[in-house]
């Protein structure tokens, strides 16, 4: 588990002593300097480096950083709340020493998440990981329910020397083929041997569907180690494509049409020890607060869209026979349902058996992505929601009528809507904090404005080589 504990002024003595200590060896290592990394509400990942030297007194103090990236777009024009985007003020960032790493796709660099705390060392209400840390905390503490979460990471690559931020794909070789493995073979090698430098335990790694489209898993975590492994997935994903003259997307969509990059987020509930989603009672092995929880999920996927899909480019993503997952609905390995059950192979279903949701993206700020699907779930867990009937093969094929006698709702196809919804979501909002779902609100409706006027096409390139 990390640390829940928020950072301290100064620091703690044994932080202190062992910044100190890892400081040195890292330079001994070869280590010059630290990235300390934070996801906006944008979903882009900001980042500030002290050389080696600073690591000490970033634990101990912290290091400087205006709140006006909370408002940030991804196009890096700023928008306003009640309480951000003023040029005002400033947060410390402090790094989590747990997750420091040595970045092997980066000769000379180390890297870690920080959690921003105020001047006066208070939690800062916008700082996302310290959102995730609570919604953790407070799960374990109310219901007794600790989690483990997975991110997949689908990236596409085109040719760095494409022109004009176009998208050549850089590979020919069809589908999960061999000839698409075999062309980037040296490349997806030296991916895994940065994972493995890194202690990155990578579950698989293939070319997936779309032109030049890869993915790779990894072993499920605690959520926010999870949501910080994201992070530092696509780090290593960019510095190692880069080396070889690639460009690495994980936005969305890459063009107007077509399947897109999906970041689905997988999720199993466990009470001492026990995994809920496996020896159960309830459909498919689940036990009843899985199934609850999988409720909950349903009942809130329209507003959780505005934070799991969170950008205009998303909505080209979201569309049926894409296995994006856009309908209110579950079943079980069906991938075009918003919730996929996953019961795991027989004999290993208490291990593996947990729940994935679909419509998700790699635009979407892994920690508000996480808290917010968590409480949502545990809304429906608190108020032992029914599970509505599983839906299988494509639900695009019921007919309106049973679709909406069975619950199945499309999820919303643009920003704007998905917006409308989450304004209307109690839950989600308290969830948040009053300062991050105003910021949530502020920033999509600012993503909006951005790509007025612009055709799908514009939407695409406006966004490609964001995120
Ligand atoms: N690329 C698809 C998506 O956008 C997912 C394909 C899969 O199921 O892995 O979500
Ligand atoms: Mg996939």
């Amino acid at each position: 588990m990390p640390p829940l504990v928020d950072p301290v002024p100064g620091g703690n003595p044994g932080d202190l002593a062992r910044a100190h200590a890892l400081a040195h060896e890292l330079s001994a290592q070869g280590v010059r300097g630290i990235v300390l990394a934070f996801v906006d509400t944008a979903g882009i990942c900001r980042v500030k480096t002290v050389p080696w030297q600073g690591l000490q007194p970033a634990v101990a103090w912290g290091v400087g950083m205006s709140p006006v990236f909370d408002t940030f777009l991804a196009n890096d024009s700023i928008v306003r709340t009640d309480v951000l985007g003023s040029p005002d003020g400033d947060l410390r960032l402090v790094p989590d020493l747990d997750r420091l790493v040595v970045l092997a796709g980066q000769p000379g660099w180390a890297w870690a998440p920080v959690d921003r705390v105020t001047q006066e060392g208070e939690r800062h209400p916008g700082c996302s990981r310290t959102f995730l840390r609570r919604v953790v905390a407070d799960a374990e503490d109310r219901h007794g329910i600790t989690f483990k979460a997975g991110i997949e990471i689908e990236w596409t690559l085109g040719r760095a020397a494409a022109p004009a931020d176009e998208f050549a794909p850089a590979t020919s070789g069809p589908a999960y083929s061999a000839a698409r493995q075999t062309e980037l073979s040296d490349y997806t090698a030296d991916l895994l041997a940065a994972f493995e430098k890194q202690e990155v335990a990578v579950a698989q790694l293939h070319p997936e569907y779309a032109p030049g489209q890869f993915e790779l898993s990894t072993d499920a975590l605690d959520p926010v180690a999870a949501a910080d492994q994201s992070v530092l997935v696509r780090q290593t994903i960019r510095a190692v494509s880069q080396k070889y003259g690639l460009r690495a997307s994980f936005a969305p969509a890459v063009a107007e049409r077509g399947v897109g990059n999906g970041g689905h987020l997988h999720l199993s509930l466990w009470r001492r020890g026990v995994n809920l989603h496996a020896g159960g009672d309830a459909r498919y092995g689940m036990t009843a607060a899985a199934e609850s929880f999988i409720a909950g999920l349903l009942a809130h996927l329209p507003a959780l869209t505005a934070v799991t899909a969170p950008s205009p480019a998303s909505y080209l993503r979201l569309r049926p026979a894409q296995w994006a997952g856009v309908y209110t609905a579950w079943g079980r390995e069906t991938r075009e349902t918003g919730i996929r059950v996953v019961t795991g192979t027989t004999g290993h279903q208490s291990h593996e058996a947990n729940l994935e949701v679909k419509p998700v993206d790699l635009a979407a700020n892994p920690y508000l992505a996480l808290g917010c699907v968590i409480a949502a779930g545990l809304d429906g867990l608190a108020s032992a929601a029914p599970l509505p009937e599983e839906v299988t093969d494509d639900p695009g094929r019921l007919v309106p009528d049973e679709a909406v006698a069975r619950g199945v709702r499309r999820l919303p196809t643009s920003l704007a809507h998905a917006v409308d919804e989450f304004r209307e979501d109690e839950v989600l909002r308290t969830a948040l904090g009053p300062v991050l779902a105003d910021a949530v609100v502020a920033v999509r409706e600012g993503e909006t404005a951005a790509v007025a006027g612009l055709d799908e096409a514009g939407v695409a390139a406006a966004y490609r080589w964001k995120y």
